[in-house]
């Protein structure tokens, strides 16, 4: 009876102290959780950009998750309140829809937010469009939705140049010297490593596309347009002004496959596959996913750049 007591009670204050301990734990932890800056960005590539510079100094959000397309997200609220504990937006700014359609609502939510843009410096291009000679572009003369293109006429896809990539690393750095200037030069430390490591990469994708005779590669969905101007290679859409072809525009690509070898239609996980499936079927080719917004974004790009490279070749 006695020793029953005893053990009870035993039990009892180790339960009280493995309670307190793990609150302490937790309290600590919550500690260092908000000793860190947080920061939000709009696609994944963005983040790896963030935390090789920030390191185990910021804690990032991402608003357009895994599988999301940046032209359509609408953001949750647990992103918005992310939004209103953070210290620093990093936008792509190069006219993205979820930006374009949520930066005044996201602002809102927290007005003592940075902000900064990571394309300023870079020069935007026109998206890639589907031309065929001596044909009138039928849209051309019914004058109707032309400032509704998804695009809005340029290509908002900076980050796949990786000289791009380099140039908004740079200005995510200054905006996180902005917010946290006493931690200044280890941000500089890492920025300059990772720098090391962009051009690296910018070399060897460099090199791995020179001396190509076959510079067209087809694409659904076309991310890849400042990749391709980097290294003097032709992006062919399959996506007309962002939707899917029409049955004639259907009939031209397939022709145009034809006639320039090309054996893989590239498509991305973030649209459906189904017209880059029967463009392969007729020009007895394959289906090769690559993801324009993956969040490794390094080795991300050697993959990409060795996929293409190989349809090419
Ligand atoms: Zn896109």
């Amino acid at each position: 009876m006695f020793l029953m007591k005893v053990n009870k009670l035993a039990i009892f204050g180790l339960l009280v102290l493995s309670l307190l301990f793990s609150g302490c734990i937790n309290q600590q932890q919550n500690i260092q959780e908000s000793s860190k800056i947080g920061v939000v960005v709009s696609i994944l590539p963005q983040k790896q950009f963030v935390e090789r510079i920030g390191g185990d100094k910021v804690n990032v959000t991402v608003m357009v998750p895994p599988g999301a397309s940046p032209h359509t997200y609408e953001p949750t609220p647990s992103q918005m309140k992310a939004v209103g504990d953070a210290k620093l937006y990093a936008k792509v700014g190069s006219g993205v829809e979820f930006e374009t359609a949520w930066m005044d609502k996201i602002l809102a939510a927290n007005n003592k937010m940075l902000l900064v843009d990571c394309s300023k410096g870079i020069q935007l291009m026109e998206m890639a469009e589907h031309h065929h000679e001596g044909e009138e572009h039928e849209e051309m003369q019914d004058g109707e939705d032309h400032d509704q293109d998804e695009h809005g006429g340029l290509d908002p896809h900076i980050w796949t140049s990786v000289k791009n990539a380099e140039v908004m690393v740079e200005n995510i750095y200054a905006g996180l010297i902005l917010s946290d200037p006493a931690n200044t030069q280890y941000y500089l430390e890492n920025k300059n490593a990772y720098l090391k490591e962009l051009e690296g990469l910018d070399k060897q994708l460099e090199e791995s596309f020179s001396g190509l005779e076959s510079k067209k590669f087809m694409v659904f969905h076309p991310a890849w347009g400042y990749l391709a101007n980097d290294y003097g290679l032709t992006q062919v859409p399959v996506e007309q002004e962002g939707k899917e072809p029409s049955a004639q525009e259907l009939v031209h690509l397939i022709d145009e496959a034809r006639e320039e070898n090309i054996k893989v239609v590239f498509a991305s996980p973030q649209f459906n596959k189904d017209t880059a499936n029967s463009i392969a079927s007729e020009i007895w080719g394959t289906v090769v996913m690559i993801n324009p917004l993956a969040e490794d974004y390094v080795s991300n790009m050697q993959m990409v750049a060795s996929e293409i490279k190989t349809s090419l070749t």
